[in-house]
């Protein structure tokens, strides 16, 4: 039986309860079209941050799993059997391929749900249907996109092709599992890569049951496998594996910047990173202030603000400082509703695990002893549960320069940082951080606008909104957030490598 996602939005929080008993997981590798077993007997415990309970052992991958799959990879490559077929028929297995994902909404979004806690009617509006959405996308652009001739004299024909890469590593986050390898594997697969995938341990199991949609679609045994596995073994031996062409990660700057490492030290692999944000919005003295707090309480508590693009830290005007915090105080308290993820009523979920809760509840703690003021929440709730949830919390009084107004937190903690000079005041602050993801100016000045998104520093700059986007769209960062853009057309160019070929017509 399958449900639409409509028909899911509107289930009980007894009905959702009743399907979660009911759900079996699959935890081994997906290899060549298959799940095999990992050969290390290794696993690790895929703990739900609900409750606190584990779900199941996850298999986890060894360098020896990571090497099979890239050879299995490498294999469907070369023989063709994916980039070779026509464009039609490759459109057609990956449209099938978005039909099935959301034919299988109800499984994919619990076992996002349960693994990481988002809220069940966000895992089904945004990763199962947005995944679903940009897989159709790239399809789409299978047999539209066309190449180049150069202008020759003459007497040469000079072709611009794009070709695929080849083997692809993509390395993926948790917090938006299913989407965010949904941006990788449209562009990767829509321009015939083949695909190792490593989830993030905190989120396995959606993106295994992808890789066997897939090959239910039509999608050739080996174009694409899943390794499940801890990221030191599993994504480092991938990151290392002599026969793989690119990395595509998304994760923190750490773990970015080791990826360039193994590169370097193998076989100089491209490497697209996108990392984390500390992302400003700059809300200025005539900004639409019930519009700007609106956007500040969801742009940080929306996914308990485990959100690469949060809008974490916020630069306001001193003068509407106060109604600026009144109004996301009044909106947060009445519509942020924090419990259990299964429950369609509620707004915030937990925090993906034990360890992430301990260090947000370390950065308020540190927020408190370098001077800021808790405005709201600064507690951890519902412990009875066995769950990790934490308020929503507002943390007034931040220098810019402190921990808490330059870290990444990650969880649901806005650092509020004011200001009273001029616009170029704000706009100093604004970019006066290491990350560049995103940010937003709010002000009724058209011209004030414009030349003030011009200078913010990021790779998306919203005008009185924020958090707007679409796959059409590009979204990555400046400075350590990281090189490269997933989404829209631009990121076929990421899979793709230009290939000159000219010949002599005289
Ligand atoms: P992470 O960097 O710890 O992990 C990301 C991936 O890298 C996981 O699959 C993990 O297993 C793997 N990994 C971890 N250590 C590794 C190692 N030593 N060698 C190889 N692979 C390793 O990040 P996370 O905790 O999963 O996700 C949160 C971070 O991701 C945040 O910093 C957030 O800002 C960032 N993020 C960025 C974007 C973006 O588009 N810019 C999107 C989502 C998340």
């Amino acid at each position: 039986m399958t449900y639409s996602i409509e028909e899911l939005l509107s289930r009980s929080y007894d009905e959702w309860r009743a399907a979660a008993d009911k759900l079996a997981f699959e935890t081994r590798p997906y290899i060549d079209g298959a799940f095999r077993d990992a050969t290390s007997g290794d696993s690790f415990p895929s703990v739900s941050p609900r409750d606190g309970r584990v779900l199941t052992e996850v298999q986890a991958g060894s360098a020896e799993d990571v090497d099979r799959a890239v050879r299995c990879a490498r294999a469907a490559f070369e023989d063709g059997r994916w980039r070779d077929l026509a464009p039609k028929e490759r459109k057609r297995i990956l449209l099938r391929w978005a039909e099935l994902i959301e034919a299988n909404a109800e499984e994919l979004a619990l076992l996002d749900t349960l693994e990481m806690g988002k809220p069940i009617t966000e895992s089904l509006r945004v990763d199962v249907a947005k995944a679903a959405e940009t897989i159709r996308w790239y399809a789409e652009t299978v047999d539209k996109t066309y190449d180049e001739i150069a202008p020759t004299p003459g007497d040469a024909l000079a072709l611009i092709t794009r070709e695929p890469l080849g083997v692809v590593g993509a390395v993926v986050p948790w917090n938006y599992a299913l989407l965010i390898a949904s941006w990788k594997l449209g562009p990767a697969l829509a321009t015939g890569n083949s695909v190792v995938l490593k989830p993030a341990e905190q989120t396995s199991l959606a993106a295994l049951r992808l890789a066997a949609l897939a090959t239910e679609a039509g999608l050739p045994d080996g174009v694409l496998n899943v390794v499940p596995g801890r990221g030191e073994a599993a994504g480092q031996a991938l990151g290392r594996h002599p026969d793989v062409d690119k990395i595509a990660f998304t994760g923190s700057a750490e773990v970015a910047r080791l990826f360039q490492v193994y590169a370097g030290e193998s076989n100089g692999k491209q490497v697209a990173v996108e990392a984390g944000g500390k992302s400003p919005q700059l809300v200025l003295a005539d900004a639409d202030i019930e519009a700007a707090a609106s956007a500040v309480a969801w742009g940080i508590f929306y996914n308990a603000g485990q959100t690469c693009n949060a809008g974490s830290r916020v630069v306001v005007h001193t003068s509407v400082k106060d109604e600026l915090l009144a109004a996301v105080r009044r909106i947060t308290v009445g519509t942020f509703r924090v419990g259990d993820p299964l429950d369609p009523a509620t707004v915030m979920g937990p925090i993906v695990d034990r360890a992430q809760l301990a260090k947000v509840l370390g950065y308020i703690e540190r927020g408190r002893q370098d001077g800021a003021t808790v405005l709201l929440g600064g507690e951890q709730v519902l412990a009875e549960t066995g769950g990790s949830y934490v308020e929503p919390t507002v943390l007034d009084g931040v220098v810019n320069t402190s921990v808490v107004g330059q870290e990444e937190i990650f969880g649901p903690v806005l650092a509020v940082v004011s200001y009273d000079g001029d616009v170029d005041e704000g706009v100093r602050l604004a970019n006066q951080s290491d990350f560049g993801l995103v940010a937003s100016v709010w002000t009724r000045d058209v011209t004030v606008a414009h030349r003030t998104a011009r200078r913010l520093r990021a790779g998306t700059v919203w005008i009185n909104t924020f958090d707007a986007s679409d796959v059409i769209t590009p979204f990555g960062g400046f400075k350590a957030t990281g090189a490269g853009r997933d989404k829209s057309l631009h990121a076929l160019d990421a899979y793709t490598a230009l290939k000159t070929t000219w010949i002599a017509l005289a």
